[in-house]
């Protein structure tokens, strides 16, 4: 089943609303609309696009809360419930943080990582797979190298589909962990200045990042060697909704600029001709010389893992960022997974 997360109203053909909650007419239509509490009860995450800012602002506000519920409070949120997830490419920060989240939340997890023990190396099809998956989990995490691979896994389950990376295409969980990291290291997102510094070509993080940023006022830096520019059919997209620049160096304007430095990885496996990518291979680093340049505070992040793009001497700035971001991300998921997982949580 496909439900879009961005839906703020839940529309009921009857008149009357089963549970006798508040609810709203709108003449235009037929339907009684009720405005819903938690838009995200039992939908899929596929895209980050089907989120409008009230809805990230929701989940920022959801994962404060649910940080700050005691143990045994958030321990009831997932109780009995099981998320489900198969990785078809390596993970350690996702996978792990979902795990860890649902533990928080009193619910178990199942799943494969490892697709040489499971029926995939059979032959199973991802259709089948998600099929099974859905009969032994509430929710389901899943990350695949085809583009549109989530959109198809939702169409099928019963249970939600969430979006754990989907070939070049989207990550939207990190992108919601990543605004929601610069939302508590800056106080803000309108009015800063983002550099997105690496293989803007390939790294889906960067496209969720950018799609969800085009809900706040900000200035982008695109920094990448020419070959690995930003699909062009993304910046039309994103144009007029962000003031983007872009630039093959990692040029002072625009460290001087950046109130934030997000860093991305070469996308190796990515690359049809690996002759290309030891091209491009190195191009960036950031280092002291490069946080000397910088605003000095600016926060660096990264989704991880890093391969040599951030020198190990930045570890100890204030500016490493990075670390704290996978923190977030457990908290974030938790939240999310509560939110999908109860149709009203405790106020
Ligand atoms: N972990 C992130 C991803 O799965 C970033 C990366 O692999 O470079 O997209």
């Amino acid at each position: 089943m496909y439900r879009i997360a961005a839906l703020h109203m839940k529309v009921f053909s009857s008149p009357f609303s089963a549970r006798g909650e508040e609810s709203v007419y709108y003449t235009a239509v037929p339907w009684k609309i009720r405005l819903s509490p938690n838009p995200f009860y039992d939908r899929d995450i596929v895209s980050i696009k089907d989120f409008s800012k009230d809805d990230l602002e929701f989940i920022f506000d959801t994962t404060d809360k649910v940080s700050s519920l005691k143990p045994s409070e958030r321990g009831e949120l997932g109780k009995g419930r099981a998320l489900g997830y198969i990785f078809y490419e390596p993970s350690t920060r996702t996978r792990m943080s979902f795990e860890a989240a649902m533990a928080s939340l009193g619910g178990s997890s199942i799943g494969i990582s490892d697709l040489k023990s499971s029926s995939v190396e059979k032959g199973e099809s991802l259709a089948d797979t998600i099929r099974i998956i859905d009969l032994y989990s509430d929710v389901i995490v899943l990350r695949h190298p085809l583009d549109g691979s989530s959109r198809f896994a939702a169409e099928l389950s019963q249970n939600p589909i969430i979006n754990a990376g989907s070939g070049s295409e989207e990550h939207p969980t990190q992108a919601l962990l990543d605004l929601y990291t610069i939302l508590k290291v800056k106080k803000k997102i309108d009015g800063l200045s983002i550099a997105i510094v690496g293989d803007l070509k390939y790294g889906r993080t960067v496209y969720s990042l950018l799609y969800g940023l085009t809900n706040y006022d900000v200035d982008v830096h695109l920094v990448s060697p020419p070959s690995l520019q930003i699909r062009k059919e993304s910046i039309y997209e994103v144009q007029g909704k962000l003031n983007i620049k872009e630039h093959s160096e990692l040029e002072d304007g625009v460290l001087t600029d950046a109130d934030v430095i997000y860093v991305t990885r070469i996308q190796r496996e990515r690359f049809p001709d690996l002759q290309e990518y030891e091209k491009v291979r190195g191009t960036y680093t950031i280092d002291e010389n490069t946080l000397a340049k910088a605003k000095p505070d600016v926060a660096v992040m990264h989704p991880l893992p890093r391969v040599d793009e951030i020198s190990q001497a930045v570890d100890h700035t204030k500016n490493a960022t990075y670390f704290k971001q996978a923190s977030y991300g457990k908290e974030l998921r938790a939240a999310l997974l509560a939110l999908m997982l109860n149709e009203n949580l405790p106020e």
